[in-house]
């Protein structure tokens, strides 16, 4: 068995596990493989192994890999994406986990056009990081309710990064904000804002990510290797 099929089959029993502690179904979890700074031989592989969606940092990157990908597996850009960009990866991203600005929101509206919608989750920086992208919390409900303008955008949930530690039980409150922070939300109704999916959780803290409520885990490196 390759190494790349073996680490795949020890992250899906990681995330069975999760699931059971968290009394929750893993079916309802999906895997974004993280392929940023992997060849596509190795993306290869991991189709092989069952992955249907990948997640890409950077906008070259996802498009120099797309041409030989194309329609084998679903693109997610989990990177933060500059307004410049955004014309590039339209036609090519099923889900773009890093929004988190109205210029941004305006320019994928603006390039949307032809009755095309725009799945998106709003990246929110729960930990106050400085050196991170994303809303702080409190600025994210009145972002959502915004989108009544961007009718072309289907927010379908919020994303997160937690803190880079050692013990990821020290990241479980941050989890807890973000999946607590979507069930508010969820209860106003706010025009194009769907709500059900909680993108966090990373090689070092998808169980707990799970534990707390996550359905979308973007785990590289447990895959891959370093
Ligand atoms: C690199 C990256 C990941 C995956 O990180 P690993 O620790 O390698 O699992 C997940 N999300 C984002 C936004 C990333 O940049």
């Amino acid at each position: 068995m390759s190494d790349i099929i073996a680490n795949l089959n020890a992250v899906r029993q990681g995330i069975l596990e999760a699931a059971r502690a968290g009394g929750r179904d893993a079916g309802e979890i999906q895997l974004i493989a993280v392929t940023k700074n992997v060849s596509v031989n190795r993306i290869h592989e991991a189709l092989a192994g069952g992955v249907k969606m990948i997640g890409e940092n950077r906008v070259q990157e996802m498009l120099d890999k797309y041409p030989i990908l194309q329609g084998q597996v679903q693109w997610h850009l989990i990177g933060h994406l500059q307004t410049n960009k955004v014309k590039y990866i339209l036609e090519q991203v099923s889900l773009i986990h890093s929004l988190d600005s109205i210029s941004l929101a305006e320019e994928i509206q603006k390039r949307a056009g032809g009755g095309r919608m725009v799945d998106v989750l709003v990246q929110v920086n729960v930990a106050a990081e400085a050196t991170k992208y994303g809303l702080p919390v409190e600025k994210t409900i009145p972002f959502l309710q915004e989108f009544a303008r961007w009718p072309s955008i289907r927010v379908k949930g919020l994303m997160t990064i937690a803190p880079q530690v050692d013990n990821p039980e020290l990241v479980r409150p941050i989890f807890r904000q973000l999946r607590m922070l979507a069930e508010q939300i969820r209860t106003m109704n706010l025009t194009g804002v769907e709500m059900n999916v909680l993108s966090m959780g990373m090689t070092n803290d998808y169980r707990v990510a799970i534990e707390e409520g996550s359905n979308m885990v973007r785990i590289g490196s447990a895959i891959f290797g370093r």
